[in-house]
């Protein structure tokens, strides 16, 4: 079969990667950075991640896709120090374990009783869901939101001094606007101890530029993707190319924008995906005042600009005498200053993190700004359930098929599990019905980047 790939994000690359294994011709259309929202950019020697900047676990289809480009010895473990929660009092400890949390300090005895009781529940349910494929399992905690139902479980306390934070941290918003049964998969991944933090030796770039190397990858934008009546039509400024399938492995809002004919269920999911917005902001910072921690989360109440922010001297962001720290920004504040000067940002943010970590008052020369309008999908209430039909009715309907994390797919593993889904369904499909491959379609070549 010969298939179109649009879009050089993680879930394309593996998509197309898994697809020219089976012996079918893979052609990934990439418009804008390989990698998309798994990025690196390099500025004043430093290597900052700009987008996703860690990956979870060992056992992990990423970590087998990573063996097999020839990054396994580049797959390191991030420990320069412990993760810390911004309390009024000062860092405690982020929860790296379920013993940590048993023991996290200043927890009142009937909060610990209540979320002791959460994590036993989560032990019994870590069969039954899967936090990389949130389809799996009954929908039944995808009707409440996982602030209402940990205040329910567990108390205001914890809500507030865990869930919420954490929710901040990896997805730029409210606990309120995600499902429970988005948080109960998290906890279940949790108490199965998967939560060892990993990075590579030369940036998470690595593994997109790896996967590209092995693809034909063609530096163009799409701008639109059609259907004659018989199969789809990849159009790319002057050239329009026929495919057995087309794979569209953007956001949800460009596969909107691009796709001219979805069907029903097609066009539904796709108008129902909504974002986070966030910005990413790196510093240079003497090593002496950055701190030894690895990542520290930001709850709203302590600041309502700044969500996160990450000492990347673990992943060798640092020379002899100076760091990067990368601060993240709530959505909230994100969204307001999207159209505001880098120069603004970084201003802005600095003296935030002084104000909250006052060693660094002062000491932060502003090295990069990189806005995030379509973060991370949010995975809100009545969503998960939503995707998980469509995935049953619709998805690849007119030989169009859509990938990527807001397919009940989260972060970088979610984004593999979903290119992996896709290309099995396509060559599944193909089987089922019987139907003869195409030929390669000849075409004018847009400049190839691999
Ligand atoms: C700030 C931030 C921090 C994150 N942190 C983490 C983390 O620490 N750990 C983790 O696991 N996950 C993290 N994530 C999430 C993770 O990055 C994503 O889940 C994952 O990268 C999504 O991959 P994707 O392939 O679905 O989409 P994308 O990476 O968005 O890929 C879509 C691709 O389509 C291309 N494209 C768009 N329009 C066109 C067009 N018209 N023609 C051709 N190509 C087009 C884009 O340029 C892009 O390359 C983070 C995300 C952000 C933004």
């Amino acid at each position: 079969m010969n298939i179109a790939i649009v879009g050089a994000g993680l879930s394309g690359l593996t998509c197309a990667y898994r697809l020219r294994q089976a012996g079918h011709t893979a052609t990934v259309y990439e418009g804008g950075r390989v990698g998309g929202r798994m990025a690196t950019v390099h500025v004043a020697g430093f290597g900052i991640d700009v987008g996703a900047n860690l990956m979870l676990g060992n056992d992990t289809r990423l970590a087998a896709l990573a063996g097999e480009v020839g990054l396994r010895e580049d797959w390191l473990v991030l420990e320069s120090g412990p993760g810390g929660i911004l309390e009024p009092g000062g860092l405690a400890p982020s929860p790296d374990s379920v013993s940590d949390l048993a023991w996290l300090p200043g927890l009142s005895l009937a909060a610990r009783v209540r979320l002791l009781g959460f994590l036993v529940h989560a032990w019994r349910t870590r069969e039954d869901l899967d936090f990389f494929d949130l389809s799996v399992g009954s929908d039944e905690l995808d009707d409440m939101d996982a602030w209402t139902a940990t205040v329910e479980i567990c108390g205001e306390e914890v809500a507030a001094r865990l869930i919420d934070p954490f929710v901040r941290t990896f997805h730029f918003h409210s606990a309120r606007r995600m499902s429970m049964k988005y948080f109960q998969a998290l906890a279940a991944l949790f108490v199965r101890g998967s939560f060892r933090t990993r990075g590579f030796r030369d940036f998470m770039e690595s593994l997109p530029m790896a996967l590209a190397e092995r693809l034909t990858v063609r530096a163009a934008n799409v701008d639109s993707v059609s259907h004659d009546g018989l199969t789809p039509i990849v159009h790319c400024g002057e050239e329009h190319a026929a495919y057995d399938a087309v794979v569209i492995a953007t956001t949800a809002t460009v596969a909107r924008r691009l796709w001219t004919a979805p069907s029903h269920a097609q066009a539904e999911l796709l108008a129902g995906v909504r974002y986070s917005c966030t910005m990413m902001c790196a510093f240079r910072v003497p090593r002496s005042v950055a701190g030894d921690y690895e990542g520290i989360w930001v709850p709203f109440t302590q600041s309502t600009l700044v969500c996160c922010c990450s000492n990347d001297t673990c992943k060798g962001s640092f020379d002899e005498t100076h760091c990067v720290l990368s601060i993240g920004l709530h959505e909230e504040a994100a969204r307001e200053l999207l159209g505001v000067s880098d120069e603004h940002v970084l201003g802005l943010v600095a003296a935030e993190w002084g104000r909250l970590y006052p060693t660094c008052a002062d000491r932060m020369e502003g090295l990069h700004v990189q806005r995030w309008p379509e973060a991370m999908p949010v995975y809100g209430v009545g969503d998960v359930a939503r995707v998980k039909a469509f995935w049953g009715h619709g998805q690849g309907d007119n030989g169009v098929w859509l990938c990527g994390d807001y397919l009940n797919h989260p972060w970088l593993e979610g984004a593999v599990r979903c290119g992996e889904k896709v290309a099995g369904a396509i060559v599944g499909h193909r089987v089922d019905r019987g139907l003869p491959a195409r030929a390669a379609t000849p075409g004018s070549q847009p400049a190839a980047l691999h």
